[in-house]
Parts: C-alpha cells; structure tokens; sequence
C-alpha cells in the first residue's frame, strides 16, 4: 500500500486511494439543510455524518455527541492550536470545526463521508480534498427561510436576524459548489441529493479501482 501523502495545505494524511464520497452540504440556516441530511441517512446508511465541534451552546433537546461535540472556547482554540481541526470558522460568533483525524480514518477506510458546514469551512475542504462534492441547499424564497427560522422558534430576535444577514452571505457563495438543489419540495430535493450521491459513486476514479479484472479484460 501506497504512504499517505502529506497535503502542505493542512495536516491531512490523505489515503491517495481514497474511494469513498464526500459530501458538503452547506446552505442558509433555515433552507432545511440538517432535515435534508438526516433523511439522506437514513435512506442510505453507508453514509456517515461528521460530528462537528462548537463553542455554541446547546439548543433545548440538543445533545453532546451526537448533534455536536459542545466544547468551551478554551479548548476549541486549544485543539485547534494542535491541529485537531481539517477545517474550522467562526459563524455567527461562535466557533464550529471538522475533526481531522476522523475525517483521515474514514477516509482510510473508503466510507461515504457528509459535512454540514458553512461556506467558509466548504473553501478550506475544496484545497485539501479536491474529490469533495460540495452541494449547495436554496430556499425556495427569503420569506420562506425567514418563517421557517421562527416557526422552529429556537433562538431570539436578535439571534434570528444576524442569521437572516448571514444567509445573504451565505448564498452569494453558491456558485462555488458544484451543485444546487431547491428545497421547495422535500421529497424532491431528497431525491436530488440521492442522485448526486449516485453520481459521486459513479466518478472514474472509484468504479476502476474497484473493477481491476474487468480493466484487465477490456485492456484499460
Ligand atoms: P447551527 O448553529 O445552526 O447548528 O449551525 C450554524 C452554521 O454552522 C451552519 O451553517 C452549519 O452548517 C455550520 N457548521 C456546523 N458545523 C460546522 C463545522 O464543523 N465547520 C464549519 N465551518 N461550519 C459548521
């Protein structure tokens, strides 16, 4: 086996026969994003989630490892000073990072990788990884993120409106991913992610790798 290549960008030990999928999924809070992911896993349990880190508080029914890993901000410096993160930023005043090291073991053992992060996250992944797949989650309007940021009734005024401008930074960064689905109908947009997972598994990359005797036979 090939060693690990060492990426100048990050600490990443990148597996150079990496032949799983990674997914980025990122988009405005409120575009229904982690209801997009959840069904994505449960359709197709080969995938596996990142558990992010965070300086953020915990929402009520939140809990510590399994939503986020909920750290002080001490100790999210500290790791990050150690190198513990692939990537990491602030957003909406807190701190949220990739673990490095569990991205590196799945990575190792070929698994279909997904991340919910921001853009500022999704830019850092794209140098290090050029395989991901980053997909980018409209709302189907501004009104409709907006109800749908106080329907779920999770944070306060203020905490809605620095979301509200933070989604239209967020969206003038979707012509970086490399594809767009709508959230206007659920079921559709599941669909759709379950078709750019088909074809993330479809890269040349992958499907010869795992096919080394019919390469044989038809003299690739
Ligand atoms: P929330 O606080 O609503 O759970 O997440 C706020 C934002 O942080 C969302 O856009 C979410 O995708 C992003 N986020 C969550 N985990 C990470 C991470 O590990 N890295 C980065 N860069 N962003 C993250």
């Amino acid at each position: 086996m090939t060693a690990p290549k060492h990426n100048p960008h990050s600490n990443l030990a990148i597996a150079p026969d990496y032949q799983g999928s990674m997914l980025m999924i990122v988009a405005p809070s409120g575009a229904g994003k982690s209801s997009l992911v959840n069904a994505l896993l449960q359709a197709d349990p080969a995938l596996c989630l990142s558990l992010s880190s965070t300086t953020r508080t915990p929402r009520p029914g939140e809990l510590d490892g399994k939503d986020y890993r909920f750290v002080s901000k001490e100790v999210f410096i500290a790791e990050r000073d150690q190198g513990h993160f692939l990537e990491y930023a602030e957003v909406h005043g807190n701190f949220y990072g990739t673990s490095r090291i569990w991205i590196e073991a799945q990575m190792k053992m070929g698994r279909d990788v997904v991340l919910e992060i921001d853009w500022q996250g999704a830019e850092q992944i794209q140098k290090i990884i050029p395989e991901v797949q980053w997909i980018f989650i409209f709302p189907p309007s501004l009104e409709a993120l907006e109800e749908r940021l106080r329907k779920r009734a999770q944070d306060d005024e203020a905490t809605i409106q620095k979301r509200l401008a933070a989604a239209h930074i967020e969206l003038q960064h979707a012509h970086e991913a490399d594809f767009v689905v709508i959230n206007d109908h659920f079921d559709q947009a599941l669909e759709d992610l379950k078709h750019i997972l088909a074809a993330s598994r479809l890269r040349s990359g992958p499907v010869m790798a795992c096919n080394p005797a019919l390469l044989r036979r038809l003299g690739v």
